[in-house]
């Protein structure tokens, strides 16, 4: 391996996947890092193709427009992240669930006029949502969709997926010392040269219950963070989140950011989205049972409570 400790560093900025996608590493020379960023950023481009639930072309909006009950075959990427998401909701009892998507609709549109979504509006979205609904045949590589009109919504696994290709990518390429985000989503590899690691903020409480931003050092984790965020509604005070409880169909309203480490960013992103639905009981529950390390800020009563994972290593 070659000795990258004299490399320079570079850093770079898209919009993909409707966020800030960024990298930094470190690299022999100009010209090799604009080649490789060019094509992780090619990468993270084909699969918004694939994953996006905005654009009407993509292989995941092709999959929900064909008819009930016919086995479909998908390209790998939209397999392996299907199959990963019903596996999580199995394991939530369907607190995360990829087929809330007329649910997710509902609450955009609520954001967009802040106004809450039509009762009956509401009952019929939740009905079409069900992760049982969706069947996989991984030996044929196909997905069949048992109800009409299904709408599959990816926003809580994919950016992690594709930060994780992201730095699949890098490494291919011999980048060892990177840090890879899509906002709420992070990934690194090896520090920076002379650090212990890449420098990340992330809202800690202290002993008076006020946030503070706490500086960590991220090196081989990934990291996210799901929740309370600028993404809600208040609607008579009330705060309804962009994350919603598929077995409701409502926006959360309780006032709880999570913060997962793990190796991959597919997992820190998913469990992260998973968790602020489950709270802070069943939510530390699963952590501990999934041995996961997890921080939930709580901010329930205007009073800020931090509650850590028995697992939870970063301080
Ligand atoms: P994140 O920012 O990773 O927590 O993901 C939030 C996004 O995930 C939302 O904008 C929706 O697209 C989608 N989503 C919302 N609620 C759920 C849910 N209960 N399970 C799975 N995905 C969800
Ligand atoms: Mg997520």
């Amino acid at each position: 391996m070659p000795d990258d400790s004299t490399w320079q560093r570079f850093e770079y900025v898209n919009p993909e996947m409707g966020v800030k996608f960024h990298l930094k590493f470190y690299a022999p020379n100009p010209s090799t890092a604009e080649r490789v960023a060019r094509v992780v950023y090619n990468r993270v481009e084909e699969l918004n193709a694939i994953f996006s639930d905005y654009s009407p072309s993509s292989e995941l909006n092709h999959l929900c427009a064909k008819p009930p009950g016919k086995p479909v075959r998908v390209s790998s990427d939209l397999f392996k992240i299907i199959q990963r998401s019903q596996q999580l909701a199995r394991w939530t009892d369907g607190a995360f669930d990829i087929t809330a998507g007329p649910s997710v609709r509902l609450w955009r549109q609520s954001r967009k006029h802040a106004e809450m979504p039509a009762v009956n509006l509401l009952a019929i979205a939740t009905k079409r949502v069900g992760f049982w609904k969706i069947q996989l045949n991984p030996r044929k590589r196909t997905v069949t969709l048992l109800a009409p009109n299904m709408e599959l919504d990816l926003g809580g696994i994919a950016k992690g997926y594709a930060v994780d290709e992201a730095m699949r990518i890098l490494k291919q390429n011999g980048i060892r010392r990177a840090f890879v985000a899509a906002s709420g989503d992070m990934l690194t590899s090896g520090p920076p040269v002379s650090s212990e690691g890449w420098r990340v903020e992330i809202r800690a409480v202290d002993e008076f219950g006020n946030i503070y931003p706490r500086t960590i050092h991220l090196k081989h984790q990934a990291l996210s963070t799901s929740g309370d965020t600028e993404q809600f509604v208040e609607i008579n005070g009330r705060r309804y989140s962009h994350i919603i409880d598929p077995r409701t169909g409502i926006g959360l309203t309780n006032r709880i950011a999570v913060t997962v480490v793990a190796p991959s960013s597919t997992v820190a992103d998913s469990r992260a989205t998973a968790i602020s639905v489950l709270g802070v009981k069943k939510g530390m529950d699963y952590a501990n049972s999934k041995n996961l390390q997890v921080l939930i800020l709580n901010m329930s009563n205007k009073k800020h409570r931090l509650l850590k994972s028995p697992q939870w290593k970063l301080w």
